[in-house]
């Protein structure tokens, strides 16, 4: 007997006929001994379709509204679901992120998790029955409504997981697990049977879709071990936990690619000390997540400044600009949209050499200028035009030699992006 989190993504809940089948599964998982707790997001596009509905009745929806109607989505699949579980003879009860006490900190759209109580999921699995989590939401101390970020289901999962003890969280979702690539651009792209939480981290940063990043962070620091699989089949996915010798050593993992990223470039701004502290100073009271940064040679001191961040936060970004750029006196600052990051992972570039240059060489030979450039000690990012990411990411795939041997075969991925 185990104790099972399976949290299920939006498209494995997409109709009355998938909620339908998920149920099933948790049925027969329940028949067979374990107990199980699933964690559900909104159901298909609805999140999206909420976002829609918000722009067009407003230009800059507040963040505690949007909160407020974005945890609608996921109240509607724990109540559907459970709904399933009873009409096929099966006792559940669904619980808000509220309701089992996912306890966080009051930033409205990215909240993190302070604390998990989940007394009352352990009080209902102690009486048999399936419990269902809404994933996503949770609320802050003095009760106001959260969300974890978009993807955000995942870190409930993973937080619930550690919170219960469970032996495996299961995260379902419409692909195979986790690819050396996105397998829509390409299509030799492999399945990884275990990867490390370190080299997981940098592909969900990096633009793996497939696992949020704060859930794989959570993962790590609790050491909750990890099952990415799809809800369409039982095959074994992609497991993520501490690294150990049954894990392959490749020295590339993966290569993965990121379009959701937005260049902003302040031109002229005044090289001295302090000016660069004043600039992400104003972007973290803002809570926009900054990532790449570079800062070019002063001539005539004045300095240009460039930084990527999500274009989601764009909204908030562009509003703390206006006031930083008049205030240290710059010249002018731009937003590149038609960008894109393409990222080598891999924990093997601590002792190999040369990765860098062959990455950098490889992207020459098929045309691709890069733009900026980042690295960790195990991965390696290039911001390149958006239009060209696509054939960055094959000549990479390629050249490290990461595809399967026979591509287009039986095992050809479902493909999809994660959801
Ligand atoms: N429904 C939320 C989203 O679409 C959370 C999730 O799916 O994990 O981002
Ligand atoms: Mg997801």
């Amino acid at each position: 007997m185990a104790l099972v989190v399976a949290k299920f993504g939006g498209t494995s809940l997409g109709g009355a006929e998938r909620i339908r089948n998920v149920a099933r599964r948790l049925i027969s998982r329940k028949e067979s001994g374990d107990d199980i707790v699933a964690v559900v997001s909104a159901m298909g596009d609805v999140t999206d379709e909420l976002v829609e509905l918000a722009r067009e009745v407003s230009s800059d929806p507040p963040d505690r509204e949007m909160d407020m109607l974005l945890a609608t989505g996921e109240q509607v699949s724990i109540a559907l679901l459970a709904m399933a579980i009873h009409d096929m003879g099966h006792e559940a009860i669904s619980f808000t992120g509220t309701q089992v006490g996912i306890v966080t900190d009051p930033v409205h759209r990215k909240a993190k998790i302070t604390e998990v109580k989940v007394d009352r999921v352990r009080e209902a699995l102690s009486t048999g029955r399936i419990v269902i989590v809404a994933g996503f939401q949770g609320a802050t101390p003095d009760g106001q409504i959260t969300t974890l970020g978009r993807g955000g289901s995942d870190t409930t999962a993973v937080a619930v997981a550690a919170g219960i003890g469970a032996d495996v969280c299961e995260i379902y979702t419409d692909v195979d697990g986790v690819f050396t690539a996105d397998p829509r651009i390409v299509p030799s792209a492999r399945k990884i049977d275990s990867i490390s939480y370190e080299e997981m981290l940098e592909m969900a940063s990096s633009g793996a879709g497939v696992l949020q990043m704060r859930s794989v962070e959570f993962a790590r620091n609790h050491g909750v071990v990890v099952h990415c699989r799809s809800s369409f089949t039982d095959s074994p996915g992609t497991i993520v936990k501490e690294a150990d010798e049954t894990m392959e050593q490749a020295i590339i993992s993966g290569v993965t690619h990121d379009t959701s990223e937005a260049k902003i470039t302040l031109r002229d701004v005044p090289d001295r000390p302090g000016v660069a502290a004043q600039v992400f100073t104003a972007m973290a009271d803002a809570n926009v997540n900054v990532d790449m940064i570079i800062q070019n040679v002063s001539e005539q001191e004045t300095t240009d400044i460039s930084f990527t961040v999500p274009k989601d936060d764009l909204g908030s970004a562009n509003r703390a600009l206006d006031d930083i750029v008049a205030k240290l006196g710059a010249r002018e600052w731009s937003v590149d949209d038609s960008v894109a990051k393409v990222s080598l992972v891999g924990a093997g570039m601590r002792t190999h050499p040369g990765i860098a240059a062959q990455m950098f060489r490889t992207m020459a030979e098929v045309g691709v200028n890069i733009d900026m450039i980042s690295t960790s000690p195990i991965r390696i990012s290039c911001v390149v035009a958006a239009d060209q990411v696509a054939d960055a990411v094959r000549a990479l795939h390629d050249v490290f030699g990461l595809g399967s041997d026979e591509s287009g075969g039986e095992d050809e991925p479902t493909h999809g992006g994660g959801e």
